[in-house]
């Protein structure tokens, strides 16, 4: 049974993931400091699957704390070791507003960057050095003609997306300074949303949302509230921007499909595109999540934000081809599931 520490894992697509994982017969070793998410969230994890699972306290493992604490990350790496080593480490930790980077890019070198470094040092220190890291499809350049591939331009517009080009960067350095040794795979999402399945898990911004999906789920539960579409003029069909939405039940079997890949295959540096290659606008989204849930979604258009670019969509064929992964939930499902999760918890884990 390999054991994976798994960094930000209390987050949207940590807890998704972790409940893969974990069904999987892959022990899990959460670091998080809720900063942005909840303890509830593993306790719901833990919840699924307490009855499927024997003596799953002895495979699911929490410790709170911040990845930028070098002592804290190391304690944990030598209390493991004891017993068994860690096969591999999934990275999500770390800060993801586009908007709050642009006003305080500091705290996301610090965190995004900082705490990066940290967990790489710790994990050379214990010679683990088996790595998926979260990128974003934020890093590729609006130059570039959609869909990305993963050797399309990059180009990232804000301080979140510099940071996380920069770790991909740093990874390829480490990489290439023993490439006997390294397995490290950049997993680059493009829109994850829904929720699993079963509404007890789902999506859990801390104060107001900053993506669509969330903002959607709030103006569909709210019998005032309006929807600001940003722009109506952009270069698509209906004049809204295009994005490439996943279910993150898919993202989080790309991640365990990306680690079965690393664990079994030589030392490499890897990227992949986690998209489904479709592109959907706003209107559409709105649409989709209006007819399969039998509710209206009021919207207004606003102007353009600043920063925007009208069509992000995947190339997936490299994912396809080498990870023998596909999507396999639509849209439709992505609005049901997450509509679900809404309705099951109209405050989220309300902690
Ligand atoms: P999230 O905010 O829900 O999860 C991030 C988790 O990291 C949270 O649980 C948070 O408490 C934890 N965390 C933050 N800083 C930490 C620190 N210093 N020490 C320890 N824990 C810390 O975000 P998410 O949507 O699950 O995203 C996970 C990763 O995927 C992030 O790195 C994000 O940049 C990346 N990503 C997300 C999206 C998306 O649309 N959700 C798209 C592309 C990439």
């Amino acid at each position: 049974m390999k054991t994976i520490m798994v960094t930000g894992g209390a987050g949207f697509i940590g807890s998704h993931t972790c409940l893969t994982l974990l069904e999987n017969k892959f022990k899990v070793i959460v670091v998080d400091s809720f900063q942005n998410s909840s303890p509830i969230a593993l306790e719901k994890v833990n919840f699924l699957l307490e009855k499927k699972i024997i003596n799953i306290k002895n495979k699911f493992k929490i410790y709170k704390g911040d990845i930028e604490n070098l002592n804290f990350l190391e304690q944990i790496f030598k209390d493991t070791y004891i017993n068994q080593k860690i096969d591999a480490v999934i990275h999500f930790a770390g800060l993801k507003a586009v908007s709050e980077s642009v006003r305080n890019p500091l705290i996301y070198w610090k965190t995004n960057v900082g705490g990066s470094i940290n967990l790489l040092k710790v994990m050379e220190k214990f010679n683990c050095n088996n790595l998926i890291f979260s990128s974003s499809a934020t890093i590729y350049s609006n130059k570039e003609k959609p869909p990305f591939q993963e050797n399309s331009l990059k180009g990232p517009l804000s301080p979140y997306g510099n940071t996380k080009l920069t770790i991909e960067k740093i990874l390829e350095d480490i990489y290439k300074s023993f490439p006997n040794k390294w397995r490290i795979c950049n997993l680059r999402y493009f829109n994850p949303i829904g929720a699993h399945q079963s509404g007890v898990i789902g999506e859990n911004p801390k104060g107001s949302p900053n993506n669509i999906f969330p903002l959607i789920l709030n103006v569909a539960a709210s019998n005032s509230r309006q929807f600001e579409v940003y722009g109506k003029d952009w270069e698509t069909n209906d004049g809204t921007c295009i994005r490439d939405y996943i279910h993150v039940m898919d993202l989080a079997d790309g991640h365990m499909t990306s680690l079965n890949y690393l664990l079994n295959n030589p030392p490499q540096f890897i990227n992949f595109n986690l998209g489904t290659g479709k592109g959907t606008s706003v209107i559409e989204l709105i649409k989709t999540f209006e007819d399969i849930n039998n509710l209206r979604i009021p919207y207004v258009f606003s102007k353009r934000r600043s920063g925007d670019i009208p069509i992000i969509i995947a190339d997936n064929k490299k994912a396809v081809e080498f990870l023998k992964w596909t999507p396999k939930l639509n849209l439709s499902d992505m609005c049901k599931d997450g509509w679900n999760w809404k309705c099951k918890n109209p405050n989220g884990y309300n902690d």
